[in-house]
């Protein structure tokens, strides 16, 4: 999900490690480390350092320090286990002699920890990633190549590693599965990266990795093999990008990088969690005893987070039937909340630092209710304060205005929602069957999404202008219309409101006047007839309608509404996750229209760490 920099060559590596690192500082991280290898002693120095890269810079001074020409550099964005200097890659074996830089997920380390303990290795970190530094000694006789092939067909999940090696000190190994590494080639030698950013300083002739490829990198060239081991050649082209194009990936803003973003995120937040036809939470559990005591739910956020919260009341209780209470972090406290020990708490921060959903969370705690949090940043004090946590792995989101993480969040609470009925026995074998197979369309339907951005653009350069928009939608519907509105004024400056439909004539219905723009959202089947009506009443008091709905609606709701952005159709659970997406670009194209600093709009902080 990080930073990865590798370097093989004439050169002295750790500049040229720390200084690529430095490039991808703009991806955030929480620690960062490097091995290189030492000709004297033949050894790996690994040196590494929570907090700051510039913290590791100094103790290395720049990498002055460390007389070698062949190297491997992390930034680390953890996912399992806290930030700390043990936990920081690169990771070790046993014997010090194979160091492993990461970024992604390993989805089955559990198991191989399990099977690596019982054969006696002992392991020093939390890391997935220490499993696959573990496993390729424990595979190791002599042939490095041979060694990470046979790792390579243990491992499951969405990985980028460099593997370096004391006793060939010679090479590099790089693999790719789902997580981007390119390869450099230069007169100075070979680079591996895990964006071009960090080594076009070095050179601009770049190859990229595909799914399941193994590099070998030496300093006079890279071989490259496919899944079969089966040599292949690599197309070298040349990148023409600048540095700063290169930090935001070629695009302008973070915030759109992030919308882009989403689909890989959703896999790596979900797919770990679907394994052969049941969600399985490896990393969090709730005893029986506790579910079929459970009385009440209560969800605690602030923001989009809440808005999460918002639609994920409408799941659990239709599929497990139990009361669920959505309140705003910053009011929990002061409402006397019924909380005991058959109440399940589900904190929500995209940060872990959010100060009063922490607030709101010490009180559930103090009142005795079990607390699960659904956190994105790991070791965050939500998730070390809470009882269970589940993270989403969405990787770090650096736009102030949340996409990524609202969208993980949202569907981690849907497959947790899914996870709780099954428990109790609420949901028929049928539909968890034909919600199961949502959360695999999920990513995919995203794309499709995202691939017609371009009607959404259009739909903004026609709307940009107004001043004053409303959003408004019946039960999910509603809740989404409450993160579009959020997401609009947030970085546009418009002024927005959402309203459930039903709610218009008791008095908002009056502001609606020849001009004003409804964006009525109409994505719930069960409820579209009622949409429907709801679109004609604001027509009829003159406004626009800019209309959501899905394929199968959109012929009926263009018959009324003035525009219609569509969404493929998808089980009810995960229509949110999906509706969210061209709400999104929406509000990013209109702001961006409008001329507006949209990465860091104007009096607001990304993580809100005051009360
Ligand atoms: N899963 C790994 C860890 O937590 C790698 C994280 C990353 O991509 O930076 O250590």
């Amino acid at each position: 999900m990080c930073g990865i920099v590798g370097f093989i060559g004439n050169e002295q590596a750790a500049p040229i490690l720390l200084e690529g690192l430095s490039r991808l500082e703009y991806r955030g991280y929480d620690s960062a480390g490097v091995a290189v290898f030492d000709g004297e002693t033949g050894t790996l120095a690994v040196h590494k350092a929570k907090g700051r890269l510039q913290v590791l810079s100094d103790q290395l001074h720049g990498g002055a320090d460390l007389n070698s020409t062949v190297g491997v550099g992390h930034t680390r964005w953890a996912t399992h286990g806290a930030p700390s200097d043990v936990n920081s890659h690169p990771q070790v074996s046993r014997s010090g002699r194979i160091a492993v830089v990461h970024n992604g997920i390993i989805e089955n380390y559990a198991e191989l920890k399990a099977f690596l303990v019982a054969q006696g290795v002992p392991f020093t970190s939390e890391t997935d990633t220490e499993v696959v530094a573990q496993l390729i000694e424990y595979f190791y006789e002599g042939d490095l190549l041979a060694a990470v092939s046979r790792v390579l067909h243990r491992i499951e999940g969405a990985y980028a590693l460099g593997i370096l090696c004391a006793d060939c000190p010679e090479q590099i190994i790089a693999v790719r599965k789902d997580g981007p590494l390119i390869l450099g080639y230069s007169q100075e030698g070979s680079f591996i990266a895990s964006d071009v950013t960090a080594i076009l300083r070095h050179t601009r002739q770049v190859s990229y990795m595909e799914d399941g490829e193994v590099a070998v990198l030496t300093r006079d060239g890279i071989r490259c093999y496919n899944r079969l081991m089966q040599p292949v050649e690599k197309e070298i082209v040349t990148v023409d990008w600048e540095i700063n194009d290169a930090e935001k990936g070629g695009y302008e803003h973070f915030m759109f990088k992030e919308i882009m973003e989403q689909p890989d995120a959703i896999r790596r937040c979900i797919s770990p969690r679907i394994r052969e036809g049941e969600v399985v939470f490896e990393d969090f559990s709730l005893s029986e005893n506790f579910i079929k005591a459970m009385r009440r739910i209560y969800i605690v956020a602030c923001g989009s987070s809440y808005h999460v919260g918002m639609v994920g009341k409408y799941h659990l209780e239709r599929l497990t039937r139990i009361p669920v209470e959505v309140a705003l972090g910053s009011e929990f406290r002061y409402m006397d909340p019924i909380v005991d020990e058959n109440t399940l708490v589900i904190v929500i921060s995209q940060s872990g630092e959010t100060l009063d959903t922490m607030a709101a969370l010490r009180e559930a705690r103090r009142l005795g209710g079990h607390i699960l949090s659904i956190v994105n940043v790991v070791g965050s004090s939500i998730a070390r304060e809470s009882d269970q946590v589940l993270y989403t792995w969405a990787g770090p989101e650096i736009a102030v205005a949340t996409t990524k993480a609202y969208s993980t969040q949202l569907a981690l609470l849907s497959l947790l929602s899914l996870w709780l009925a099954r428990q109790l026995n609420t949901v028929p074998e049928k539909d968890y069957r034909a919600m199961l197979s949502a959360f695999q369309e999920l990513p995919g339907k995203m794309e499709e999404v995202l691939s017609h951005r371009d009607s959404i653009q259009y739909f903004a350069a026609q709307y940009f202008n107004h001043n004053s928009i409303f959003f408004i939608g019946r039960n999910l519907d509603y809740a989404l219309g409450l993160e579009g509105s959020l997401k609009l004024k947030e970085i546009s400056y418009i002024h927005s409101e959402a309203y459930a439909s039903g709610e218009l004539k008791h008095g908002t219905i009056s502001l609606i006047e020849d001009g004003t723009l409804v964006v009525a959202l109409g994505t719930y089947g069960t409820l579209f007839a009622k949409a429907m009506s709801n679109v004609v009443e604001v027509k009829a008091r003159g406004a626009d309608v800019l209309a959501l709905t899905t394929a199968n609606h959109r012929e009926e709701m263009s018959h009324t509404a003035d525009a219609v952005m569509v969404i493929p159709d998808i089980h009810d659970l995960l229509l949110p996750s999906l509706g969210v997406v061209p709400l999104q670009l929406f509000a990013y194209y209109v702001a961006l229209m409008r001329g507006c600093d949209i990465d860091k709009p104007r009096n607001l902080a990304k993580s809100v760490t005051v009360e």
